[in-house]
């Protein structure tokens, strides 16, 4: 009886001391909710979210919304449901999410704008981003120094191509690269021929390398049959992948038709391979890593009751109010630098990106 009684206050004590273990470790739910899975830094932003909130004790809820509107609103209403903390949120539209915001704040759920800023609502407490501006500005260097334009005695043909209008950061790159490249137009080294220019004229909707792809065709049976193309600005690897094989269907990439130089950004494992074997020119860096890493720090400071680490208060008003952000580094990559940077920082491995 005894050793029953024993063995009976042993199993209360353990359970006792592992419901105390599993009460320590859960700090609560955080919603994740990432726009799609057709470009894999998104993946990658998830999911490494994901870990690290496991690690830290959190219960993440992760959810990709396929590109589709209505789908990550109701993903993000079930999340404050299930009562989520703290929402991360990369948007597909910015503009879209003003009334479960509003429901959010009203649950007292705080939000966090991921990448992506969400315009035109109160409720957007901090945004975790690169320097997008400068994304823009990298791309477009990247362009100039791929066209020789220093040494060219010729006016460059290059034509333009936005990101998705409906995503804040399409214009924040397109103005960044029109600031090298306006004065340039300007001055006449530099000619978009078709005319073609704004993101009203060049933005490319949901960041569809389709879209792109059937765009450069017709820019190249309309305004290229007597004249060559020497470089497209492009925002985006999956972009930039439909952009080139439009090139090469027209013979650039072979003999007297040397590919344009073509920029990128995100260093997706195809764009990276395409750099290396001469086709793309250049991509932009951003490790995706980092930015989770950040966003998971703001998230256990509000929950910690402190204030999160930011580094820019000016820069990104959404139209109701400047969102506190903080602004990681893009980084320029072209073949020079590919393998030392993207191996070096161990986003691939050089068996990845060789074969
Ligand atoms: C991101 C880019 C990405 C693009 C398409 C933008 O909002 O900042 O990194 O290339 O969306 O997914």
């Amino acid at each position: 009886m005894k050793k029953f009684t024993t063995l009976i206050a042993s199993i209360a004590l353990g359970a006792s001391l592992l419901s105390t273990a599993a009460f320590a470790q859960d700090k609560g739910t955080v919603g994740i909710s990432m726009p799609t899975k057709t470009s894999t830094r998104w993946i990658s932003d998830g999911e490494t979210m994901e870990k690290l909130f496991k690690e830290a004790g959190y219960t993440p809820d992760l959810q990709f919304a396929d590109d589709d509107i209505p789908n990550q609103l109701a993903q993000i209403e079930n999340m404050v449901t299930k009562g989520a903390k703290v929402l991360i949120i990369g948007a597909i539209d910015g503009t879209t999410l003003s009334d479960i915001l509003q429901k959010s704040a009203d649950a007292g759920v705080k939000v966090i704008a991921y990448d992506r800023l969400i315009r035109d609502s109160a409720n957007v407490d901090y945004y975790a981003t690169f320097d997008n501006f400068q994304v823009g500005v990298l791309q477009a260097t990247s362009l100039v120094k791929g066209l020789n334009l220093d040494a060219a005695t010729e006016p460059k043909n290059v034509e333009l191509f936005g990101g998705s209008p409906d995503d804040n950061n399409a214009f924040f790159f397109y103005d960044g690269a029109m600031s090298v490249l306006q004065p340039l137009i300007d001055s006449g080294k530099i000619v978009v021929k078709s005319g073609q220019m704004g993101m009203d004229q060049v933005g490319t909707l949901r960041w569809d390398g389709a879209v792109a792809q059937a765009r450069m065709e017709n820019l190249l049976s309309s305004t290229y049959t007597d004249a060559k193309v020497d470089g497209v600005l492009s925002p985006y690897d999956g972009l930039s992948i439909g952009i080139i094989s439009a090139l090469k269907g027209v013979g650039y990439g072979s003999g007297d038709m040397p590919m344009p130089i073509v920029t990128g950004q995100d260093a997706e494992l195809p764009s990276v391979k395409s750099i290396l074997a001469g086709e793309q020119n250049s991509t932009v860096f951003k490790d995706t890593r980092e930015l989770a890493k950040v966003t998971v720090g703001m998230v256990e400071a509000i929950i910690g009751g402190k204030e999160p680490e930011i580094n820019d208060t000016k820069t990104y008003n959404n139209g109701v109010k400047v969102v506190p952000s903080f602004l990681l580094k893009p980084v320029a990559v072209d073949k020079s630098n590919a393998k030392e940077i993207l191996v070096g920082a161990g986003y691939y491995t050089e068996a990845q990106i060789d074969n």
